[in-house]
């Protein structure tokens, strides 16, 4: 057994060093310590409840370009869509109706007027029919202060930009090199999130290509200094109509994205310890039961996709996309089988905020 692991997952407070020896623990016994640590913390400090977000996939119509993505602009093959304001909220009523407590609204980036006034809408007719007892989280791209303020203003109190790596020059290598994709426009958006009061969740993916274990440790020091509620972060998995497929033969081999991904969850929950983690998709597009085990090793989000199932083949972000005809009912159903399996149970009807969240604004608290 690597030497230390058990010293270090004693200790206080963890350095960079140490979380780059964590994170390179490859045998599967060091690895369970490892998820073990993580989900003794979440069970002390966020408790065994997992909370669910119903994910509203509602446009893939997106003016960026980004190099790993499926619905980037230039993929002409895919069928832009944009869901209608009434099946959002239908959709957000069944969430209300089955418990969920919170909702996410996604999209691809657009910025236009029309496009931030009809979120607007959204959010607040999502607001009426629940009579407030729905949460929103929001994770429509990077957009002008005075939007987000719209939107924050309008019932939104969450909100998911991922930085993608806090990596500067491996951020500009997954990107085109123009104006529209800039790491400095990236974070004065999470910056002007924070300060408007949101809940700030950003996260990274894991196994890019030229990413290093240190990138990743550095990652997490990120998370900590720009104090976020909540991370979502998963492995990075190829699509074949992006550029970035021209590195497919580069990569660390999938099972082996997944279990750093997992370790990143780990880790991350060992050093900030009330934030909230999900378990995203992308886990589970390797493992069918990729989102339990990162429940195990210390996420303690989910949010199953409840985008009305016609639309769901046209948002694909990376090949084996999981769910595209899984209705939300089975999914849970067998998800809270799973959850008990861990000694976990589903926290229904409650927005489920982040216990790290400091309120600024009395309005946003529940
Ligand atoms: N347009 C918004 C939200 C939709 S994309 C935005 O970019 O913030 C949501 C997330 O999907 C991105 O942040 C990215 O991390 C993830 N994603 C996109 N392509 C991916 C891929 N090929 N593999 C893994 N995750 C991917
Ligand atoms: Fe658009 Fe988001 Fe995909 Fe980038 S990651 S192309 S912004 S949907």
């Amino acid at each position: 057994m690597k030497k230390g692991i058990d010293k270090i997952l004693a200790k206080r407070s963890l350095q960079k060093e140490d979380i780059i020896v964590l994170l390179s623990t490859f045998s599967s016994d060091e690895r369970f310590k490892v998820f073990a640590k993580a989900n003794q913390v979440k069970k002390k400090y966020v408790g065994k409840k997992v909370a669910l977000r119903g994910l509203i996939e509602y446009s893939n119509v997106c003016r960026k370009n980004c190099l790993y993505c499926g619905i980037r602009s230039e993929n002409k093959d895919v069928h832009r869509y944009t869901i209608e304001k009434k099946d959002v909220l239908d959709a957000s009523k069944y969430a209300l109706d089955s418990g969920f407590g919170s909702i996410v609204l996604q999209s691809g980036e657009l910025c236009t007027e029309k496009h931030s006034g009809i979120i607007g809408e959204m959010l607040e007719g999502i607001k009426s029919l629940s009579d407030d007892k729905i949460g929103i989280t929001l994770s429509c791209g990077e957009q002008k202060k005075e939007v987000y303020q719209d939107w924050f203003d309008k019932g939104a109190h969450r909100y998911l930009l991922r930085i993608e790596s806090s990596k500067r020059e491996l951020f500009e290598r997954i990107h085109p090199n123009n104006k529209s994709h800039s790491y400095d426009e990236r974070i004065r958006c999470l910056r002007d999130l924070k300060s408007i009061g949101y809940q700030l969740g950003t996260g990274v993916m894991i196994g890019l290509p030229g990413q290093t274990i240190e990138d990743l440790a550095d990652d997490l020091l990120f998370f900590k200094v720009i104090e976020v509620d909540m991370v979502g972060m998963g492995p990075y998995l190829e699509h074949s109509k992006t550029p970035m497929y021209n590195e497919k033969d580069n990569l660390l081999p999938l099972n082996q994205r997944f279990s750093l991904s997992l370790l990143m969850i780990a880790v991350l929950r060992i050093i900030m310890k009330d934030i909230n983690i999900a378990a995203s998709t992308a886990l589970q597009a390797i493992d069918p039961c990729g989102r339990e085990h990162g429940l195990f090793a210390g996420a303690n989000v989910i949010m199953p996709n409840i985008t009305p199932l016609k639309y769901r083949e046209e948002y694909i972000l990376y090949n084996n996309k999981p769910g595209v005809n899984e209705t939300a009912d089975n999914y849970l159903n067998r998800l809270e089988k799973n959850i008990e399996g861990i000694g976990e149970e589903i926290l229904y009807g409650e927005w489920g905020d982040s216990k790290h969240f400091k309120p600024k604004n009395p309005h946003h608290l529940r």
